[in-house]
């Protein structure tokens, strides 16, 4: 999968992406990641990106022609014109639609993912209205700059490439992945997430300083582990993400351990 990033700071990538399972994916020739100056994309001697606001108020605006023209340069039209098809332009913004695991799994089948960082008030809007596909936000308040986003859009995006983890296994039991079928008594993995938060982690050593990790887990009994882990995720879940539980599959015996939860905490 080839992303393209357009920035005004092409140098702030160096680090962010060069660590890990993102850049394991690169030398894998799974991910390219291109950063694009868009200050390349001007034509003036100042180099400039951005303008005054019509209408007056605070702060400066990114023009639409560097962003534009750098997206032509790929090869890649105008929204009208390209259509639905393998190739995704991605404003971040604020006000975008939040991203989540699902949307990254949507964006993970894409061929090419281009993803536009503005700075200072924001971008022209005709670059949401007639460019981009969507505006995806990381969160629910205002960053100085696109980039982190764009950094976090890449790096949970390159994990659900096929091969990206080495253990496939992997991204289907993290939190909020919806990918293990719900059958009797929980999921059928005994450590899928089936929509809710993780469950929590415990490595060597079983005693430290007095913190010992739960019994079930050292007791070998797969069964005993999976009840476990499914009520530790269902607990942590109610607690921090209660808002979840209304959208995964829950077993008969997962709704009687939440109602019991519940009527305590009554
Ligand atoms: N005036 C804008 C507003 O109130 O929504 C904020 C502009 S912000 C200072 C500058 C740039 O940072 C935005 O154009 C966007 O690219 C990026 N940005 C800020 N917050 C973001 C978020 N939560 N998610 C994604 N990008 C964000």
């Amino acid at each position: 999968m080839k992303f393209h990033i357009l920035t005004i700071f092409p140098e702030f990538f160096r680090g962010p992406l060069e660590h890990g399972i993102v850049r394991r994916a690169q030398e894998a020739k799974l991910a390219e990641i291109t950063v694009h100056d868009l200050r390349a994309f001007t034509r003036d001697r100042h180099r400039t990106v951005d303008d005054r606001p019509f209408g007056g108020g605070e702060g400066m605006v990114f023009k639409p022609e560097p962003i534009f023209e750098c997206v032509e340069s790929l090869g890649i039209a105008a929204r009208e014109v390209r259509g639905i098809g393998r190739d995704s332009v991605v404003l971040l913004s604020a006000q975008g639609k939040l991203f989540t695991q699902p949307i990254a799994g949507e964006l993970a089948g894409l061929e090419r993912l281009v993803l536009i960082c503005g700075r200072y008030e924001g971008v022209d809007e005709r670059v949401s209205d007639f460019l981009a596909d969507r505006e995806l936000s990381i969160g629910e308040y205002v960053l100085s700059g696109g980039e982190l986003g764009a950094a976090v859009i890449v790096d949970a995006v390159t994990r659900l490439l096929p091969g990206a983890l080495g253990n496939e296994a992997s991204a289907q039991q993290e939190s909020f992945t919806d990918g293990a079928a719900v059958t009797g008594n929980g999921p059928n993995s005994t450590c899928a997430s089936g929509g809710l938060l993780d469950y929590p982690h415990y490595t060597r050593p079983a005693d430290y300083r007095g913190m010992k990790v739960p019994e079930a887990l050292i007791s070998g009994n797969h069964e005993e582990i999976r009840r476990w882990r499914r009520r530790v995720a269902l607990r942590k879940t109610m607690r921090n993400r209660p808002d979840l539980l209304e959208r995964v599959a829950l077993s008969a015996e997962d709704k009687e351990f939440v109602e019991g939860l519940s009527a305590k905490s009554e």
